[in-house]
Formats: structure tokens, sequence, C-alpha cells
């Protein structure tokens, strides 16, 4: 699993662990959809925590419950309006509690939840949480709390997240907000707005800050980080993901980094040669695909070619041997044929992935696709191709960790494994996740240790600490 762009976590809850400060007012928040989301609910606690609310696991007890939505595919929000449903019960029992909608389905669905619905008091776009303070004293008031503005220069650069459910080792940072592309299946343009980049400097300040705390690995965020662009007006100099990559890594020797996601069209040279230049760096790259097919790729708008794929995978693989590679895959998108959908396996096979989140499409109202395109595959169709896509990645990653068998790699400890507290459960470089037993009281999660890959199954390495090779 790719821990890097946990699209595991779509539709999942994601709640909020207890806040350090402790006030009157409590908050509950349930994340859903891509780490931006989870990194935006830590922004969200921040403003929060700045008003006088401290966070609350339990959302019975909570004065306001938000949830930070997704809107990438139907399920999402059929899970999401599930769960919406559950929080108004509980209302009823306790009419002062407010409930409010952030994130992409607030976006999407603006005051429609609020008024034909009536499922929240609130509604809050992903470039409106600044105004979460008034709106929730507007709603206490009972007024209607909506706020869906996109901005062209948010990136909330200024603010210190509380961190949420951390394990006080690894932590997201974004580094850009929205996205200019406009991949035809793809609501995000239209739920997250015009691209735009944080300063450098807070980023930069954001990482020194997690390193004084004790945090060992930081994953850079952004739909897109590969374009990440800003100007340093001090200095006259524009500072591109590359440089700030390397701005990141000189932080400390001791800290990971991370990023995600890179489109295939973006990622430089720059960028792989400031990789291979620092060992902190980690060697993972995600580099979703979406599909093998030429053909689909420009109806999806990718503007890149199978042929421009495989040749990128190969530069890395030239540059950075020990590099993983993992993606993303979509079956069924609109007019694909069964030729199409070998394409896409044979590309997995050439590209070798160690992990990909793969999905089959679902048509969301308002994008290009949904505008031009029929939605013409049938679902049974659309279900057996996803499950010939998992089947192979299933052979690749297995494949890929066997060979790790006989390996040794730098491990950075995070927790206890969950299912036996003897072992340590971590991470290589390539963001493989890594199970072996512990061998000595001094041992601590934040702690990097080398393990020799002993055996494996198709998600994990397992193994036995060894001296530094
Ligand atoms: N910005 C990233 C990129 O371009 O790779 C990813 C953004 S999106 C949150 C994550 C993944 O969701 C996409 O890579 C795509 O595979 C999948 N996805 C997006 N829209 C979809 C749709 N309408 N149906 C199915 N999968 C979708
Ligand atoms: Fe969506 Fe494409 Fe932007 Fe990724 S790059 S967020 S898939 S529009």
């Amino acid at each position: 699993m790719n821990k890097t762009h946990d699209e595991s976590r779509q539709g999942e809850a994601f709640q909020a662990a207890e806040s350090p400060v402790d006030f009157h007012k409590k908050f509950y928040i349930e994340s859903y959809g891509c780490a931006m989301n989870f990194s935006d609910s830590e922004v969200v606690a921040a403003i929060l925590q700045e008003n006088q609310f401290s966070a609350t696991p339990q959302f019975e007890q909570a004065d306001l419950v938000l949830i930070n939505t997704c809107s990438i595919r139907e399920k999402a929000e059929q899970t999401i309006r599930k769960r919406l449903t559950e929080f108004r019960k509980v209302k009823q029992s306790r009419p002062g509690m407010l409930i409010g909608v952030l994130g992409c389905m607030a976006e999407r669905l603006k005051s429609q939840l609020l008024e034909q619905e009536k499922l929240v008091d609130l509604v809050i776009g992903p470039d409106a949480y600044r105004s979460l303070p008034a709106l929730i004293e507007e709603a206490s008031s009972g007024q209607k709390g909506v706020n869906v503005l996109l901005s062209r220069e948010e990136t909330y650069g200024d603010i210190s997240p509380v961190r949420l459910n951390s394990n006080g080792i690894t932590a997201f940072v974004s580094i850009t907000r929205g996205c200019n592309n406009m991949c035809s299946f793809c609501v995000v343009p239209f739920t997250r707005g015009r691209e735009r980049s944080r300063s450098a400097y807070s980023i930069i300040q954001e990482i020194q800050q997690l390193v004084e705390t004790g945090y060992k690995e930081v994953t850079l965020l952004g739909q897109n980080v590969d374009s990440y662009y800003w100007e340093d007006e001090e200095k006259k100099q524009m500072v591109t993901f590359a440089n700030l990559l390397e701005m990141a890594a000189l932080v400390s020797p001791e800290l990971r980094i991370r990023f995600s996601t890179s489109h295939p069209k973006d990622i430089t040279d720059d960028v792989l040669m400031t990789m291979a230049k620092y060992e902190n760096i980690c060697k993972c790259i995600h580099l979703p695909v979406q599909s093998g097919s030429t053909r689909l790729l420009q109806l999806m708008n990718r503007t890149y070619s199978r042929e421009w794929y495989l040749a990128k995978v190969d530069r890395i693989r030239e540059l950075l041997p020990e590099c993983g590679i993992t993606s993303d895959m979509i079956a069924g998108f609109c007019t694909e044929t069964e030729e199409d959908h070998q394409d896409t396996l044979s590309l997995m096979d050439y590209c070798g992935f160690d992990m990909s989140y793969m999905y089959f499409y679902s048509e969301r109202p308002g994008t290009l696709a949904a505008r031009r395109f029929k939605d013409d595959i049938p679902l049974d169709v659309k279900k057996r191709r996803l499950q010939e896509i998992v089947d192979k990645q299933g052979e690749l990653s297995t494949r890929n960790n066997h060979k790790d068998i006989g390996k040794t790699f730098k491990v950075l400890i995070e927790t206890d494994s969950k299912r036996d507290s003897n072992d340590w459960t971590g991470r290589t470089s390539q963001n493989k996740i890594t199970v072996f037993p512990k061998s000595s009281s001094l041992q601590k999660p934040g702690d990097y240790v080398w393990v020799r890959i002993t055996d494996c199954t198709r998600a994990t390495l397992l193994g036995q600490i060894v001296d530094h090779p």
C-alpha cells in the first residue's frame, strides 16, 4: 500500500483523535478521499482550535460535527450521504449540535445539501475554511452557513496544521492546491479550483517545525506536485518542484521526503536528478497512467501517449534504478474496447508497478467526459476488466516483492505491527511496508534500522534487523 496517496482510504472514515488542548466546545471531524483532504482537515482543526474548539473522537459528544468529503466517484458520495443521515439522527436528541459538510462535495452540491435535502447546517468549500468561525456563528443563530467560493490565491500557507491521528513520525505537507489539468473524467478542477503554489518559505518552515517535534518523514502533497512553481519576490527567483525538493531534503538528513502525485507529463529530469542526489528523498514515484491505450488517453485528455509514458518509466529506471513506481488505473472508460483494455494490461507488465490504485470509471456530472461522451461500458464489463487489472497488479506486486528477498533495506520504524506487538512495522525508501521482530528494547518508532528481507506476502516484506551493511 502506498501511504503517500492513500486512495485505500477512499470512502473510509478517518476520525480525529483528541486535541492536545481542552476547550469547552468540541468538534468532531471525519475525512474521506485523498491525502489532500486529510491534510485539509488538519488546517480546519487549526482554525477551530484558534477559535476555542478542541477535537473529540466521539461525534455524539460534539457541538460541531464536520465531514470532509470526496466527490471523485459516485460511491464515495453515497457513503457520505449515509453518514450524514446518521449524524442527523443524533442531532434530534442534541438540537444545539451543528453539522457541516466540507470539501469537494460541498463545492459540487453547493447549497443543495442544506436547502433541498436539509441534511446539514453548514456547507464550506475547500477554499473557504477561514470563514468557518463566522459561519458557525451564523448557523448557531439559525441562519444558513454557506461559503463555497473558490479562490485563486488561498493556500493556507500561514496556518500551522494541528496534526490529527498522528503517529508523530510521518506527516503530510500541502504544497499546491487545485488543479489546472482537465482530465475529462475528473471532478477535481471543478471542486478544488485553479492550481496555486504555496510559498516555499512557509513550506520549509512547516517542515522545520515538524523536525523539531520529532517527525521523521514528510510527504509533499498536491494533485500535480511537479507543476509547483512559486515566485520568490525577495530574491527575484522562481522556485520549481526540483528546487523545493532540494530545499526540503536539506532541512535534515534524518528526515525522509516523499511526494505525491506526479503527472507523467510534468515530472522532469531535474526532479529525477534531485531524487538521485539526496539519499533522504525516497525512491518511489506515484505516476498514475489511467490507461495503456493512446486512444483512450486522448479521450481522457491526459496529454501523453502510451509511448510517452513508457519512455518516462524507462528514464526513471535509467536515472533511479532502485526506484519504486506505483500507478492509478481506470477500467471501462467511455468507448474502451477489449483491445484498449489489453493495452492497459500489457503496459502494466512492461512497467512492473509495485502497487496501483484501481477503479472502474464512474461518470461525474459536469466533467468533460460526462458532457462529451456516453458512459457506454456495461457495469459487468467494467467490473470484469477491473478484476483483471487487480489480478495483474497482484501478480506484479508478488513478483516484485519476491525480488527483494535477500536484499537489505533501510527502514523507518513507524509503529507496532497490527498482528503482533513483538514486531515492528515500517517502510523502505520504496514505500514498501516491512514487518520484522523487535530486536532491542532501545528501538523505538522514528528510528532507522537495516532490515534483511527473508520472506514476503503480496503487500508486505518480512525480515530481520541486521547490522549496517
Ligand atoms: N491528480 C492525481 C492524478 O492526476 O493522478 C490524482 C487525482 S484523483 C483524486 C485520484 C485518482 O482517482 C485518479 O488518478 C483516477 O485514477 C481516479 N479517478 C478520478 N476520477 C475518476 C472517475 N470519474 N472514475 C473513476 N476513477 C476516477
Ligand atoms: Fe484530476 Fe487530472 Fe487534475 Fe489529477 S491531474 S486532479 S486526475 S484533473
